[in-house]
């Protein structure tokens, strides 16, 4: 076998870099990280966190005094904005186009992310763990049924995963003289 077989398929590198841009989120409820891709080009990044120049929910030790996560309260608004919601913000900010991208979440998205993904043209999203349940996911099918948008999950594969930690981010990257790549 050539040694190249071991390499993440598209779907796996961009959800590892999903992953990747969810460890640096700032809110207490979960890390969720996002990567819109257009053409096989990573476009724009984001993950869950307070908006820019606020102060952070793991900063703080809290997101509200008294609550623990952003969304534990039935009434205050959540203080993050959602790793998709960051992303599309990032791209419009620096004036990349949207339409037509895909989005890789490790999250599946919440309604409001949801529609922001369809109004900003993003066709495909790719999410790592389900999240929607009883009427919202009737909501969202909906929008799948109305064409508007596909939504599919996609795992990393414990091989992929496996040869990223213990090849790639474990240990120094690159270094003369390995045979990373040939490791079995
Ligand atoms: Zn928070
Ligand atoms: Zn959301």
């Amino acid at each position: 076998m050539a040694c190249d077989d071991q390499r993440p398929t598209w779907d796996e590198y961009f959800l590892m870099l999903a992953k990747l841009a969810a460890t640096r989120s700032t809110c207490l409820a979960f890390p969720v990280g996002a990567v819109i891709v257009k053409n096989k080009q990573v476009v724009a990044t984001g993950y869950n966190g307070s908006p820019s120049g606020s102060a952070h929910c793991t900063t703080q030790g809290y997101c509200y005094p008294g609550l623990s996560s952003c969304d534990a309260s039935k009434t205050l608004p959540s203080r993050a904005v959602h790793a998709e919601a960051n992303a599309i913000a990032q791209a419009a900010k620096h004036g990349i186009s949207t339409d037509g991208a895909s989005i890789y979440v490790t999250l599946e998205p919440c309604l409001s992310c949801l529609k922001l993904i369809i109004s900003a043209g993003i066709k495909e999203v790719f999410y790592e763990t389900a999240f929607n349940a009883g009427e919202k996911a009737l909501v969202r099918d909906s929008f799948v049924n109305e064409g508007l948008v596909i939504l599919k999950q996609v795992k990393l594969s414990e091989s992929t995963a496996k040869r990223a930690t213990d090849l790639f981010l474990l240990f120094s990257t690159s270094v003369v003289g390995s045979d990373m790549l040939q490791i079995r």
